[in-house]
Formats: structure tokens, C-alpha cells, sequence
């Protein structure tokens, strides 16, 4: 194991709210973070990341809650001593420096030995690929260089813990899908307990160990990508993450139906008062040979069907009205089996993929 592995320290919030007049930018915000975690806030704009990220800088002090670093209580400790390393979206990189000026500048508030520092501005400069540019303006830099130059800046001193906000967001897709990659190598290499924010969510499940989705200041669920994506505790984070098709349904005893169809399902489904089927576009199937048994089956007319390369999309009307998305593979002449615009198709659902949510609303 690396030595900075034995550095990380696990993140401890507890009971953390934020008030700025009427709005409650964190509400009761309770959450853990393992030792070496790559964990990531996800939420729309709005919901209380950036807010949160800086309680754990201790550049936001709330009205009330704990924070922990480890065991330690550091709730009113000043940024400077909590030993953070930190990247936001704006780099704010010193222009007039060079970059070996920038990825410098912590050692030099620590006072660390000028030798020293050129050792670990160029370890710190090897790590995110910049090997050999410490002389280079900051101005002659492209955005992603740049991006990584406050990278480096953040890790040079090997901080237990590195808080980065929406740090990829100014960079083209392209470049963005590369440092995502990076990143996470980078984290893998470096062991330190990471929080991350974005509101992308295609970047939180690429990236993170686990992941809260955060809505009007509050954690709506805390899972890893494959459960929050599979098994979403509710209608917002279902809904945020990934494509659904949500249809409402009853609890008739012990069973759940759809339009009085009984479901067909592999888990009890969620206590909550209302209760809403989940259906993702991958997981509902075109059955060429009507209803399958042991499956739950729709049907449905076909409004359009869409080619796109390495899978088809298929749109259709279910008899309640409600519009439904399909998506399949084209291997093995599936395509060429696939309806027209108008036909009568049979949708089936499998009971291991029928999943049910929290209906209600948040
Ligand atoms: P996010 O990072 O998820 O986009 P923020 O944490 O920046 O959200 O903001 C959460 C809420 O708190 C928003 O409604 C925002 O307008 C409000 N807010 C954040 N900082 C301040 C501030 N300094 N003064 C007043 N309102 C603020
Ligand atoms: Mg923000």
C-alpha cells in the first residue's frame, strides 16, 4: 500500500444546516465519507454542493451540525490548518507565475526547504502528466494543462483529504471524458479521501466509489453507481439519474398492480405510502411472440423507432397513454425483427428488472 494510503481520513458530517435568509442551502445534512473514498455530491444547481464542499473547507461556517476529520472535531478550525487540498471550476492559477511558481505555492506558505520544493513541485507536476513544464507560463498553457496545473497545486503538499468542485466543467467533452479517466487514476494512485461535486451525472457514475444525490439541501440517497442506477430510493434521484418510465401503481394486499394487472416481482417492494414502477429504456424488451409467462407483459403501439448505430430506440404509447422508451441491441437481426410506426407490440419486463420506488414527490 502507498504511504498516503495510511494518510486519508474518513469525513464525518453530522447535522449540518445552512440558512441564507428564507433558503436552507443544507438541511440536517448527516453523511460519512471512508478513509480514501471517492465519494460525490450530485445534485442540480441549486442544491447545496458548493455550500456543503465549503463547510468542509471551513470557508462556510453553518449554524449547527459537527464535522470530523477522523476523530477529530473541526467544526471551528480555520481553513489554513485543516490541511485540504482544493480545485474549483475556475482554476485561479496566478497568472504572473510560472507554473512551477503555482504548483509551489503551498510548500511556500509551509515554509517547506527550497530544494524540497522543487522535488515536489516536479513529483507533484510527473503525477498529472506535465512533467518538464514547471518554466512555462501560465498563459501558454491550454485549458485542460491548466486544469491540471491546479491539480498538481492541490496535491503537492499530500493532503489527507482533496475537495474539488466542479473542477472539469470549463473543459471541452472531449478533453472532459480524458481527466475523468485521469482522475480516477489518479485518485486510485494517491489513496486520499476525495468529494467531489458535479452535476453531471454520467461524470458522478464514470468517477466515484459512491455517490449522494443532493436536492434542496438534502441527501436523497447515498449508494454506489450500480445501486443508485438499479435500486434508486425515490422518484428524484430515479428520475436524475439515467432514463425512466415511471407508471403508477397500487397495493392490492400483498400484491402491487398495474391497471389491475398483478406485478410480477423479484424483491418486496418499498414501505412508502404511494409506490411508482420504474421501467428503464435497457431493461424492457420487444417480445417478437407476445406475452412471455413469468414476466410482466404491456402492450403497446409503436409511435417511432430510431436507429442509432450500436443500439435502436424504440417509442411507444402503452394503452393507459403513457409514452414508453425501449432501447436494444442490433446483433443477430434483432433490428430487422423490430415493428414499424404503428403496429401492436408486446413489451415484457422481467421480474428481477421490475423495480419499485417511493412514488411520492420530493
Ligand atoms: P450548488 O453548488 O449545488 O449549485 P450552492 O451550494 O451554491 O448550490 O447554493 C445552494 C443554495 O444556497 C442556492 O439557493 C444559493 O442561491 C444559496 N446560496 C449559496 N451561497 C449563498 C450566499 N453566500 N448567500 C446567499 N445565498 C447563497
Ligand atoms: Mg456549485
Amino acid at each position: 500500500m502507498p504511504s498516503h494510503k495510511r494518510k486519508a481520513l474518513p469525513i464525518s458530517v453530522s447535522g449540518v444546516t445552512k440558512t441564507y435568509g428564507p433558503v436552507n442551502a443544507l438541511d440536517n445534512v448527516s453523511l460519512s465519507v471512508k478513509s480514501g473514498e471517492f465519494l460525490t455530491l450530485l445534485g442540480p444547481s441549486g442544491s447545496g454542493k458548493t455550500t456543503l464542499l465549503m463547510v468542509l473547507a471551513g470557508f462556510t461556517r453553518p449554524d449547527c451540525g459537527s464535522l470530523k476529520f477522523g476523530e477529530e472535531e473541526v467544526i471551528r478550525m480555520p481553513p489554513h490548518l485543516r490541511g485540504l487540498g482544493m480545485t474549483f471550476q475556475s482554476y485561479a492559477l496566478f497568472p504572473h507565475m510560472t507554473v512551477a511558481g503555482n504548483v509551489g505555492y503551498p510548500l511556500r506558505l509551509r515554509k517547506v526547504a527550497k530544494a524540497e520544493i522543487a522535488r515536489r513541485v516536479d513529483e507533484a507536476l510527473e503525477t498529472v502528466q506535465l512533467g518538464g513544464y514547471g518554466d512555462r507560463q501560465i498563459d501558454q498553457l491550454s485549458g485542460g494543462q491548466k486544469q491540471r496545473v491546479a491539480l498538481a497545486r492541490s496535491i503537492v503538499f499530500e493532503p489527507r483529504i482533496l475537495l474539488m468542485d466542479e473542477p472539469l466543467s470549463a473543459l471541452d467533452k472531449k478533453l472532459r471524458d480524458q481527466m475523468q479517466i485521469e482522475l480516477r487514476h489518479l485518485h486510485e494512485k494517491l489513496g486520499m479521501t476525495t468529494v467531489y461535486v458535479t452535476h453531471d451525472q454520467r461524470e458522478a457514475l464514470t468517477m466515484s466509489d459512491r455517490i449522494a444525490v443532493v436536492n434542496k439541501g438534502r441527501i436523497m440517497q447515498l449508494a454506489t453507481p450500480r445501486d443508485l442506477y438499479e435500486r434508486p430510493a425515490n422518484r428524484f434521484v430515479a428520475d436524475f439519474i439515467g432514463d425512466s418510465t415511471f407508471l403508477p401503481v397500487q397495493r392490492d394486499g400483498a400484491a402491487v398492480t398495474y391497471l389491475g394487472m398483478p406485478l410480477k416481482m423479484a424483491d418486496a417492494p418499498p414501505t412508502t405510502a404511494e409506490l411508482t414502477l420504474m421501467i428503464r429504456p435497457e431493461r424492457i424488451t420487444v417480445s417478437p411472440d407476445g406475452p412471455r409467462e413469468n414476466a410482466n407483459n404491456f402492450t403497446a403501439t409503436a409511435t417511432e423507432v430510431v436507429y442509432q448505430g450500436d443500439s435502436y430506440l424504440l417509442h411507444a404509447r402503452l394503452e393507459s397513454g403513457t409514452e414508453i422508451a425501449v432501447r436494444g441491441g442490433v446483433r443477430g437481426g434483432t433490428l430487422s425483427a423490430l415493428p414499424a410506426v404503428g403496429d401492436k407490440v408486446t413489451l415484457t419486463l422481467a421480474p428481477e428488472d421490475t423495480v419499485l420506488i417511493d412514488g411520492s414527490e420530493v
